[in-house]
């Protein structure tokens, strides 16, 4: 008898598993939590101290009828033997597996990490992480506060874009911006790793007031005496921080090892989105190693693509990003697909409408996907990197 298992019920655990529940597959999916968390909605509650509730819900009113949930965690996937099991001991066979873990955040990778976390919070990990965070910018009345990576590969790119943005917005509103310093410190060469992204977003950064270091890679972090540590060799004091972790795969035990890059995240054809060498498991959103931005958006159109395969069909993922750079009343977003880099798109403020409209349409889109593709594929239609290359 078919079974089709997802594990994990976040963005792209819940698309699929909807998506399949409304063509009559039977489906089951494995989640560890209760609640399911809109991730974007840390930066507005760690940033503009906005109330968690508005950024999540329990995942049971996210899973249409036909759709059995179970609570639990995956402990370890056997492709060859198309068996799952769970850390208490419950195990599940399948026909055809989507894997949708979404990616592990890695605090131990960098010194002072879990220190600072523990302190001040983040915008990373959690509600009440981010709550925690907004409760000392509140309280910020002098310094600086520095918004770093510990690695150049994590989820959402313009997150900490975002971060630095609305840091920057609410001080002002306060009144204590320049009193206080907004310090982005990233990772790469220019203000974002695409040239042609950076052209548009330092000009913003810089009239917004944010001050920028490039090259710098957070290598340790030394909370007591307020400094950050660069793998390049400079440092930063701090009175206030936040530092994206280094990203890894799902942290469990996959058979046969080989599916696992250096990193952990599952190897797949990055077209098919099928694990490579199995043609009954596939891995989508963070979880896996295509090579495009790990975002909600990628793992929304991936569910989207394995759901049609499963059909029948010879669906294809193309890669395709649309990461918002939110700023005050405006906004951009990074649009590129597998064949084609990154698009100059301004700031505008219908840009900021859209992505407004996006975020409203989060748990809708979750639950009845079918009802939206309409208007996400002419979207992104319209938008296609090709027929905007020239700008936007
Ligand atoms: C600050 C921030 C801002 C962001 N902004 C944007 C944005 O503006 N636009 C955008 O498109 N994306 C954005 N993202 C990225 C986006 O949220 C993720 O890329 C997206 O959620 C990935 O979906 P996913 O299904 O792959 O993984 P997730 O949504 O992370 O879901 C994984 C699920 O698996 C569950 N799970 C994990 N391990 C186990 C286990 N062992 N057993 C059972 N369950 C398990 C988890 O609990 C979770 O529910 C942002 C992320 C952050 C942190």
């Amino acid at each position: 008898m078919e079974r089709i298992l997802v594990l994990g019920a976040g963005t792209g655990g819940l698309v699929a598993a909807n998506l399949l529940a409304s063509h009559g597959y039977p489906v089951t999916l494995i989640e560890k939590r209760e609640t399911h968390l809109f991730q974007p909605g840390m930066l507005w509650i760690a940033f503009q101290g906005h109330n968690p509730s508005r950024y999540t819900r329990p995942v049971k009113e996210l899973v249409r009828p036909g759709v059995e949930l179970v609570h639990g965690e995956v402990a370890g996937i056997d492709l060859g033997d198309r068996l799952v099991r769970l850390a208490d001991g419950r195990t599940f066979t399948y026909t055809t597996l989507i894997i949708a873990l979404g990616a592990h955040l890695d605090y131990d990778a960098t010194p002072g990490h879990r220190e600072l976390v523990e302190r001040y919070g983040d915008f990373y990990s959690g509600a009440s992480a981010a709550e925690k965070m907004w409760s000392h910018l509140r309280e910020l009345t002098s310094g600086r506060l520095v918004i770093a990576a510990a690695d150049p590969l994590y989820k959402c790119p313009p997150a900490p874009h975002k971060a630095a943005f609305l840091a920057a917005y609410t001080l002002k509103r306060m009144g204590r911006l320049g009193s206080v310093e907004v310090h982005l410190a990233l990772p790469f060469l220019h203000e974002y790793p695409s040239e042609v992204v950076a052209r548009i977003v330092a000009p913003k950064l810089e009239d917004d007031g944010v001050r920028v270091s490039t090259l710098f890679t957070v290598e340790s972090i030394d909370v007591r005496e307020g400094k950050i540590y660069s793998l390049e060799g400079e440092e930063l004091d701090f009175s206030l921080a936040a530092v994206i972790p280094a990203h890894r795969g799902p942290m469990i035990r996959v058979e046969p090892g080989e599916v696992l890059d250096e990193d952990g995240f599952i190897k797949v054809d990055k077209y098919r989105l099928n694990v490579e060498g199995y043609d009954d498991a596939y891995a989508i959103g963070d979880s896996s190693n295509a090579p495009t931005s790990k975002t909600g958006v990628t793992a929304h159109l991936g569910a989207e693509v394995v759901v049609d395969r499963i059909m029948g069909y010879d669906s294809r993922f193309n890669g395709r990003t649309n990461c918002p750079i939110v700023a005050d009343g405006t906004a951009s977003f990074v649009i590129s697909s597998y064949g084609h880099p990154p698009v100059p798109v301004k700031f505008t403020r219908f840009k900021r409408m859209l992505e407004d409209l996006f975020i409203a349409s989060y748990w809708s889109s979750l639950k009845y996907p079918e009802r939206w593709a309409p208007i996400f594929r002419a979207y992104f239609n319209a938008t296609d990197p090709r027929v905007i290359s020239g700008g936007w």
